[in-house]
């Protein structure tokens, strides 16, 4: 009789899947796409299995199968195929990309136990010398008292394979019971307390007055408004508020302390929001070019911002589902657009699936077991929802498609958009990839005719689209009292103005914290990450010095380490400065701030947007978070306090993100009748970025920077790939980059057809990040083959120590 074997990929290093034998009892449950349990390294893990076959390892111990959870397969032939293509194009273990497109849930390490009935044991072995008695014997033991449960492990430890094999039997007799590892599902309901700010001090002045002498409690006061006015202690003990300062506060009754049960995912709750009655001619014209894409077409839908691209996704995929398929949409973090999610609820209620990061493992995968189960059709979320085990899955729609946040950062690095059109390639499916802003990837792909274009050149209701005035920062006048912050008479009053006219404005600047960095005035020390090579950003409430890099925290300075001078000078200004500036010059304006540290709790993004669309907040500050996809037509004014932040890095990137992001938060203004208008200020007036955006010129934009990239070539003109290499020894790090290159700079060498270049190596722009060293070197490769061959020999074979670390990105969306 032959045996069975099956290749298992796991979630480790690895660059196979190993081999192990199946039990004849466990045959039927093993296949392709089945989770299993497996010896390795030790210990117990779930894998997934890639094959079966019936040829033995080609070396080493054959070990076996411990458990096969599932009646079936969790992964279909299309995703299963999906994952070789991750694992191939990225250069990734296969145990990695499978991870990857699988709910956590199904990964956790449940150990798997078995139950066997009363006498079963006794009865084998009686049974004598057949199959299964000196296991049986060894088994007794173990199993001495009945009703116990005991871990596959130990069975393995005390009777061997033969002991498995045994225990599999007795369960496919019904004389065992294998307890298998069915996720967690039901979230606990958990209590959690709070504190809620009572008091609110509007003017800076009563605030200086009452905390004057209690700079604690001014702190835990700061924290809560910062926060929203209402936080977890959780969240307040994370940021450093001392627990006596709150219960002062109230004491003093300015702060309650509330006790609630965890809050309810929002979007579970979420009012769905009705689409618009009928489609404008341009809109209708859009849905009927995607409805003549065939099956694994793929289209970029170019519309300017608010021209109504939404309700084209909903129109289109309505027709998908009356067709009897699903679809997903991917949009970029989910926690930040309800509103999107409100209009998908509003087409097909509670046909969605929403999968955002707010779940917890088992709710994850609720979702995506009534996904899988065919009980839902539609599902909704961020970059990994591109995986959601949709059925007859007929179209994906890609949102924002130019967004950084699809790209994951860590292995396999892939890009939400590129997996989308393989998975509808492989499944039949159509792609609508959505942009006011394309990425150049796609704007070339439509331009090569490898993706339709399908545009929407006009905002709805024929809006014009908001006049961007550009102020020169150094030339124009500053409003007086602005101090640090950017301030020009021109944006005061354009903000005044709509303040006056009871309208709503957007103030961006994409810089968190309150400065930047702190220097000593005396000897111009510059205080640094203590693990990274990056300056520590000052933040209010509570005060403190953070790295954005690997969230370091310490004390603001008492003096200078080196010179012992007593003051220091801040620095560059974040957001957190502009929200306190904006507080004196406008007290009258309720203001609220959206960036990475205004998160008091999970939904707070939420809370803040509810607040904006029902008017009770009359200035929103914040990071490129306030440009994605917002739509509240009472926003007049936007205006962009620095718009060079991005403009100097040194990325090839960092004219199109510039520009992306200047295009997309001026479409926030003037959404609805009242019109709008945008006030850009910059010290680079004449950039092309900042000129183009000022003009609504994104094909001008798009073409301009295409050639830009002809030379020297970067994407799309050439694919690229990124190599790094890091460590914590400085010269490790760097022979080791010298290293590689030299490697690859042989192996071009010998295989000139591929037509490939390196580049470096060279220390990386952010030289050390968590204490490891960094360099890097720059793969360019005239196509997507070549390079895929390139990163495979990379990852796989380039010489370096176990010191060093090399990571492989292929298609980078950063090279800092
Ligand atoms: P985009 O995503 O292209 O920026 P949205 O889809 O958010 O634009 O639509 C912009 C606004 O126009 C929304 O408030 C939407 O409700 C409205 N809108 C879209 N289509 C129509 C239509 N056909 N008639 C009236 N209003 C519409
Ligand atoms: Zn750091």
């Amino acid at each position: 009789m032959s045996e069975t074997f099956a290749d298992v990929a796991l979630p480790l290093a690895l660059a196979r899947p190993l081999r192990y034998r199946v039990s004849e009892d466990l045959a039927a449950r093993v296949g392709p796409g089945c989770r299993v349990v497996v010896p390795v390294q030790g210990r117990e893990m779930i894998g997934i299995v890639t094959a079966t076959g019936d040829a033995p390892p080609a070396a080493g111990r054959v070990r076996e199968i411990i458990a096969a959870p599932d009646p079936g397969p969790v992964l279909d032939r299309e995703l299963l195929a999906l994952a070789r293509h991750l694992a191939w194009y990225y250069a990734a273990p296969a145990g990695f990309a499978l991870r990857a497109m699988l709910p956590a849930a199904l990964y956790s390490v449940g150990r798997p136990m078995v139950r066997v009935a009363d006498g079963a044991l006794a009865r084998e072995g009686a049974a004598g010398s057949g199959r299964g008695g000196p296991a049986a014997a060894a088994l007794a033991r173990l199993f001495r008292s009945p009703q116990r449960a005991v871990a596959l492990a130990a069975v393995r430890r005390a009777g061997g394979t033969a002991g498995l094999r045994l225990v599999h039997r007795l369960a496919a007799a019904g004389e065992a019971e294998l307890i298998t590892l069915s996720p967690r599902t039901a979230a606990p309901e958990r209590r959690e307390r709070f504190f809620e700010l009572v008091t609110r001090y509007e003017h800076l002045l009563d605030l200086e007055r009452r905390f004057a002498r209690s700079p604690k409690q001014r702190e835990a006061y700061e924290a809560l408004t910062a926060l929203g006015g209402r936080a977890s202690t959780r969240t307040l003990a994370q940021s450093g508020v001392s627990a006596s300062a709150l219960a002062a506060l109230a004491a003093h009754g300015e702060a309650r302390s509330v006790s609630e049960t965890r809050l309810r995912d929002p979007f579970a709750e979420l009012p769905p929001s009705p689409p618009p009655a009928r489609p404008t001619a341009d809109q209708q014209r859009a849905i009927a070019a995607l409805e003549a894409l065939e099956p694994g077409g793929a289209a970029l839908l170019f519309g300017v911002t608010g021209s109504g691209k939404t309700l084209v996704y909903l129109r289109y995929l309505r027709g998908v589902l009356a067709a009897g398929r699903g679809a997903i949409v991917l949009v970029p973090e989910i926690a930040l657009t309800p509103q999107t999610v409100a209009r998908f609820k509003g087409v097909f209620g509670d046909d969605v699936a929403v999968l955002h990061s707010g779940l917890s493992d088992g709710e994850r995968y609720d979702a995506w077991r009534a996904l899988r189960e065919g009980r839902r059709h539609v599902a909704i979320g961020a970059r990994s929802a591109v995986f959601a085990p949709v059925r007859a899955l007929g179209a994906i729609v890609v949102d924002e498609e130019h967004d950084t946040s699809y790209k994951q950062g860590e292995a396999p690095r892939y890009h939400a958009r590129e997996v989308a059109l393989r998975r509808a390639a492989l499944s039949g499916a159509t792609v609508v990839l959505g942009s006011a802003t394309p990425s150049l990837e796609s704007w070339t792909a439509a331009s090569r005719g490898a993706l339709r274009l399908v545009e929407l050149p006009e905002r709805v209701e024929a809006r014009p689209l908001p006049p961007v005035e550009v102020v020169d920062l150094r030339a124009a006048s500053q409003r007086p009292g602005s101090g640090a912050v950017a301030w020009s008479e021109r944006l005061d009053a354009a903000v005044q103005g709509a303040l006056e006219r009871g309208e709503q404005a957007m103030i961006l600047l994409n810089r968190r914290g309150f400065s930047v960095f702190v220097q000593c005035p005396a000897c111009g020390e510059v205080w640094t990450c203590p693990n990274c090579s990056v300056t520590l950003t000052y933040h209010r409430a509570p005060a403190s010095l953070r790295c954005h890099h690997c969230d370091h925290r310490e004390r603001p300075p008492a003096a200078c380490p080196r010179c012992g001078a007593a003051t220091q000078r801040y620095r560059g200004v974040g957001t957190q400065q502009v929200e306190e500036f904006l507080a004196g010059r406008f007290p009258a304006a309720r203001i609220a701030r959206m960036d990475l540290d205004s998160t008091g709790g999970k939904w707070s993004h939420h809370r803040i947007l509810e607040q904006v669309g029902a008017g009770t907040v009359d200035v929103l500050v914040g990071t490129q978070m306030i440009a994605k996809g917002l739509d509240f037509p009472r926003v007049t004014v936007v205006g962009v306090v620095d718009a060079d932040v991005a403009l100097n890095l040194p990325d090839f990137r960092a004219a199109e993100r510039t520009f992306a992001l200047l295009t997309q938060v001026a479409g926030r203004a003037g959404r609805g009748p009242l019109g709008g208008r945008v006030i850009v200020q910059t010290r680079a007036p004449e950039h092309p970025a900042v000129v183009r955006a000022a003009r609504h010129d994104v094909r001008g934009f798009l073409e301009s920077e295409r050639e830009e990239r002809r030379d020297p070539p970067y994407p799309p003109e050439v694919a690229l790939l990124n190599g790094v290499l890091s460590g914590t020894d400085e010269r490790a790090v760097a022979r080791a980059a010298g290293g590689v290159v030299e490697w690859l700079h042989a192996l071009l060498a010998a295989r000139p057809a591929l037509g490939a270049a390196v580049l470096g190596p060279a220390p990386c722009p952010i030289e050390r990040i968590r204490e490891r060293w960094r360099w890097h070197f720059l793969v360019k490769a005239p196509d997507e083959g070549a390079l895929t061959r390139l990163a495979r020999y990379l990852a796989a074979r380039a010489p370096v120590s176990a010191r060093v670390r090399l990571v492989v990105d292929r298609d980078p969306v950063s090279l800092l």
